[in-house]
């Protein structure tokens, strides 16, 4: 390989919206690379089902997500290794009786969405970019520096001393995405003061293939429904809650944090059993301004992240990966450089609105769940009674959260 490759697109970053993009854009006479930190060699996945086997970061993916995995050609190999379907929600509040139960029949779907380890999508979107010839990956790589030269291109430096031009460069590198620090972009934040806590748990009683989220004083807590095996139930946890309570939950000997979850989760599933290995992720709200600048896109996680508490992160992220695949074939199909800012803007202004709405919710629902203050707790429980009684309303929250809105 030379020292200076010129290529149409650069995407930096092979998680799940790096790697779909790669997918989305191959095949159409374009030269894509695909620039990942890690090591993404065909890592193997395991089949063994115990609470140290399920990779601890899952996606609730929506029907919509898993209709463009499918049409990336990634979903059959998801499905064939392991994903849940699930049908039912039930959401209610530790103060007081409000609850909410969402089921897939009151919407006529088959679900309400399927849960997957995120390691099983990135694995499967991989495989379809090593069958693209038009599409190369470099990995381990680290995209070291970036700038825009006089004629309008891009210019990348790797760790390996290896540079790059291309005519866009696609920030897929995640929430503290080095590219959108290196080009400047301006953002907003709202820092929660919050992390959330996933872990795999092994639970005693059968998940019905309902998610279950309790909102309690100091945070949300999911349990997210996982395929069982030999008769033994698991579920993905995501529990949010204040930094320092967090730091006190992953030194925890692993019999007492069971029990501290089973108190937490009012033991809807019985038992807590068994637990993995805890992982902290920090919350903090951030919307780029712009997700465009000439020759450089921000797509997904580096564009916007969002409180993990509707799932909605990556189904947001894959959206985007859509829509500025199509805004770059249009343009390809024209001949108009996929860097050209008219064409990039396009993007921006077909994903902001979508992805805002979902932020400004998500903020609100944390707040109003968080108010500590009799009165807003009443309403927010007669409410949530109310709302679980009306299935209109019930039908167009189902529909907007499922992405068929
Ligand atoms: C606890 C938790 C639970 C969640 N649950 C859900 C859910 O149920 N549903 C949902 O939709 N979303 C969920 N999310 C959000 C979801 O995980 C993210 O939106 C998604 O993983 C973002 O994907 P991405 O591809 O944008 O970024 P990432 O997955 O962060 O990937 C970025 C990639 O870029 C690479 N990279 C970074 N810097 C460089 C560099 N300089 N050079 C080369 N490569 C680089 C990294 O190695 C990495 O592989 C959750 C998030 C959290 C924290």
């Amino acid at each position: 390989m030379g020292k200076f490759q010129q290529q149409d697109v650069v995407i930096i970053g092979a998680g799940i919206a790096g790697s779909a993009l790669a997918v989305a854009l191959s095949g159409q006479g374009m030269s894509i690379t695909l620039v990942e930190a890690q090591s993404v060699a065909a890592p193997g996945l395991p089949d063994v089902r115990d609470v140290h086997n399920f990779d601890t970061r899952v996606s609730a993916l929506t029907p919509r997500s898993r209709a463009y995995l499918d049409t990336l050609g990634a979903w059959e190999a998801i499905a064939a290794y392991r994903s849940l379907a699930y049908r039912h929600m039930t959401v209610w509040d530790a103060q007081g009786t409000g609850q909410i139960d969402f089921d897939h029949a009151e919407v006529n779907v088959p679900e309400l969405g399927h849960i997957v380890e995120n390691r099983a999508i990135v694995s499967a979107l991989l495989a379809q970019v090593a069958t693209a010839p038009d599409v190369q990956v470099m990995s381990p790589a680290l995209l070291t520096s970036c700038s825009r030269l006089e004629s309008g291109e891009m210019s990348l430096a790797l760790d390996d001393g290896q540079t790059l031009q291309a005519c866009l460069i696609v920030a897929a590198d995640g929430a503290l995405s080095p590219v959108r620090e290196m080009m400047a972009f301006r953002s907003r934040e709202w820092d929660y003061g919050h992390c959330a806590l996933a872990a795999t748990v092994e639970v005693e009683q059968d998940h019905k293939d309902t998610a279950w989220q309790r909102f309690l004083p100091s945070g949300p807590l999911a349990l997210l429904p996982l395929p069982g095996a030999e008769g033994r139930h698991y579920c993905s946890i995501v529990w949010s809650m204040q930094e320092h309570l967090v730091d006190d939950m992953l030194v925890l000997e692993d019999g007492a944090f069971c029990t501290e979850l089973e108190e937490a989760s009012e033991r809807c599933l019985g038992a807590v059993l068994g637990a993995s290995k805890r992982f902290a992720f920090p919350l903090r709200q951030r919307h780029a301004v712009d997700y465009v600048q000439e020759g450089v896109a921000l797509v997904a996680d580096a564009a916007h992240t969002i409180h993990p508490l509707a799932g909605q992160g990556i189904n947001l992220g894959l959206q985007d990966v859509s829509v500025l695949a199509e805004e770059i074939l249009a343009g390809h199909a024209r001949s108009v450089s996929p860097g050209e800012l008219a064409l990039l803007r396009r993007y921006q202004r077909r994903r902001k609105g979508e992805n805002l709405t979902m932020m400004a919710a998500m903020d609100g629902f944390k707040r109003l769940f968080e108010q500590q203050a009799l009165p807003l707790r009443w309403l927010r429980n007669v409410g949530m009674r109310r709302v679980d009684q009306m299935l209109p309303l019930k039908q167009r929250i189902m529909r907007q959260a499922m992405g068929l809105g």
